[in-house]
């Protein structure tokens, strides 16, 4: 084998639960997360020699920081093996929207190398090395609807949902992870919706799905960007339900079906934001 191409598919948090700062500074959280078509797309070509090369496309860096380069990194020491790859990335999602594109890229590389190199790992030793690249990493490598736990590494598959449309939406703002979870603490207790979330995907209908969606940190991060609070309400009047992802600052909406989605698309077109229409994998 001389090269691998795959695709690296982003997530949204379906509901987000934060419940405690560690003492590591972490945060214990649990989270209901689903893999969404949104992708990055990776071309693995295999080296005889050692070297690692990136090139790729997007504001990201192209150099040792970029996640993609560190599971390859990681990978080669954890093994030792004597070669090297050229990885070809084709970023699509979003930077630093709280669609976990970084963790995405890493796990896909992780899983690309072990065939492209001929590992033979594990999913579980595969998880083991997604751990230490980011907590978000573990679920990437295994996609589809879960329960994350602990600061998210810990990951439990749930039932596949049904096909799921949703419309994407990014208001043009930077927002720091670390600066959202910080702000965290100085606000009252949110309310949980994990439990009810579980319960929704068992019924497994839209609407259920729909009225349980959650975030404790998008109070935090409306309150820091009055963008997205703008852009929720602008959703959550337009669509079954809708909620921030991650630390944001992108906000997604549930709706019946694509046909829907695209007209809701053409409606935000005229608004300062990003848009994509997306249904879940
Ligand atoms: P997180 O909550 O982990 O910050 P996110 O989904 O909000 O995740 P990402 O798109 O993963 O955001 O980017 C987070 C940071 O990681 C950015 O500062 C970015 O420069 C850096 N980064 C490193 N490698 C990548 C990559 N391959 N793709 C995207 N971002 C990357």
């Amino acid at each position: 084998m001389q090269a691998v191409s795959l695709k690296a598919y982003a997530k949204i948090n379906l509901a987000l639960d934060v419940l405690r700062r560690r003492e590591d500074g972490y945060h214990e959280i649990r989270s209901v997360v689903q893999t969404i078509s949104l992708a990055d797309d990776l071309r693995l070509i295999l080296k005889d020699s050692p070297e690692i090369q990136l090139v790729c496309t997007g504001d990201v860096p192209r150099d040792e920081r970029n996640l993609a380069y560190r599971a390859a990194r990681l990978l080669q020491e954890e093994t030792q093996i004597p070669k090297g790859v050229r990885i070809e990335l084709e970023k699509t999602i979003p930077v630093g929207a709280g669609l976990g594109g970084g963790s995405a890229d890493a796990a896909a590389v992780v899983k690309g190398l072990n065939d492209l190199w001929e590992l033979g790992l594990s999913e579980r030793e595969m998880l083991r090395i997604c751990a230490r690249l980011g907590s978000d990493v573990p679920f990437c490598l295994l996609g589809g609807t879960a329960l994350m736990q602990g600061r998210g590494e810990v990951v439990e598959p749930l039932p596949r949902l049904g096909e799921l449309w949703l419309v994407l939406v990014r208001p043009r703002v930077q927002v720091s992870t670390a600066q959202v979870y910080r702000a965290w603490s100085q606000f009252p207790p949110g309310q949980p919706m994990v439990d009810r979330m579980l319960e929704a995907i068992r019924l497994r209908t839209p609407m259920a799905i729909a009225q349980s969606l959650g975030n404790m940190l998008e109070p935090v991060a409306s309150c820091l960007f009055p963008e997205v609070a703008q852009v929720k309400w602008f959703l959550g009047n337009h669509t079954l339900g809708a909620v921030m992802s991650g630390s944001g600052p992108t906000v997604f909406g549930i709706v019946e079906s694509e046909e829907e989605a695209r007209d809701l698309e053409e409606r935000i077109k005229s608004h300062p934001w990003d848009v994509f229409v997306v249904r879940t994998v």
